[in-house]
């Protein structure tokens, strides 16, 4: 196997001990980087020219992507913030002057379930989490396994942020419900609330946000409720409200808007209004989807009282 391939097995960046102990040769990498097809990234590094700056960036500064940095990498659902975030070893030592120019694109694990065609996160300064073991326990070596990457984010994220990390990590199964369990259980206790809201169903990070909101408001959430005939609520709001959310770049055909407005009709049949709002208007203006909610909650109330 070339270089190149066992380079693109790996996420594009490597440690050269990591390929000469698949299979490559120390004399094949130095001409794949005599061919300028490979570069040293620092001693005992390779990367392709498909490496990308946030990558490059962790590695240089004596890292793994870890974090939200990491869960992105996996398609999992990883908050805002645009930092790089990075794992250090107790051992390690940040290195002075680490951006790297890399690609634009950001390259996801070779194992990720979704590809969310996530970007490099360089628009802020580097997040650092000095809580990463030293040692064998990463498959790659630019980044941490996700058991570690949720529970970095769970200590790193504010409540919203975290729970929507671990519910779109379990429900893209790269976190099993045995391993959350592990990290649930060593928590201390100031991170009960979190653990008490975590539920692997939501589909989506921007579902799991407002279902906090709305629970931390002391609302009865149900979430992904099936419309009898027509698929699933997002969210059922005290019993007697659906609550849709679009995420951006979904709900955008003639054939999901069809959809969504056969879905509405269905579910007044079943008695149930349904509201619905985009990502900016939940997380922009949340007050208005909160006012225009708790009116629908007020006048569903009256007429059934
Ligand atoms: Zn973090």
């Amino acid at each position: 196997m070339s270089i190149l391939e066992l380079l693109r097995q790996h996420g594009e960046i490597a440690r050269t001990s990591t390929l000469i102990q698949k299979g490559g040769t120390k004399r094949d990498i130095a001409a794949t980087v005599a061919q300028g097809s490979v570069v040293r990234v620092m001693k005992g590094w390779v990367a392709s020219r498909q490496a990308d700056a946030e990558q490059l960036t962790a590695v240089r500064s004596g890292g793994r992507l870890g974090c939200i940095s990491a869960l992105a990498r996996w398609g999992v659902w990883a908050a805002d913030d645009r930092s790089p975030h990075i794992a250090m070893s107790q051992h390690g030592r940040r290195l002075s002057d680490v951006r790297m120019a890399g690609s634009t694109e950001a390259v996801m694990h070779p194992r990720a379930p979704v590809d969310t065609g996530t970007r490099p996160r360089l628009d802020r300064p580097c997040c650092f989490h000095w809580s990463q073991p030293a040692g064998t326990e990463n498959d790659l070596d630019w980044i941490v396994r996700p058991f570690d990457a949720v529970k970095q984010a769970v200590y790193c994220q504010n409540l919203e942020h975290a729970v929507a990390c671990v519910d779109s990590a379990l429900h893209h199964g790269v976190l099993t419900a045995e391993e959350w369990a592990t990290i649930a259980t060593a928590l201390p206790t100031t991170f009960d609330e979190c653990v008490s809201l975590i539920d692997g169903r939501a589909d989506s990070g921007l579902e799991s946000r407002i279902r906090v909101r709305l629970q931390k408001l002391g609302h009865r959430v149900d979430v992904q409720v099936p419309v009898p005939g027509f698929g699933k609520l997002d969210l059922l709001v005290d019993d007697r409200v659906g609550l849709e959310l679009d995420g951006d770049r979904f709900h955008s055909t003639a054939d999901q808007r069809r959809r969504d407005l056969a879905k509405g009709l269905i579910s007044l049949r079943f008695g149930i209004p349904i509201i619905r709002a985009g990502y900016v208007h939940a997380i922009d203006d949340w007050d208005l989807v909160y006012e225009a909610l708790r009116r629908m909650l007020d006048l569903t109330a009256l007429r059934v009282a």
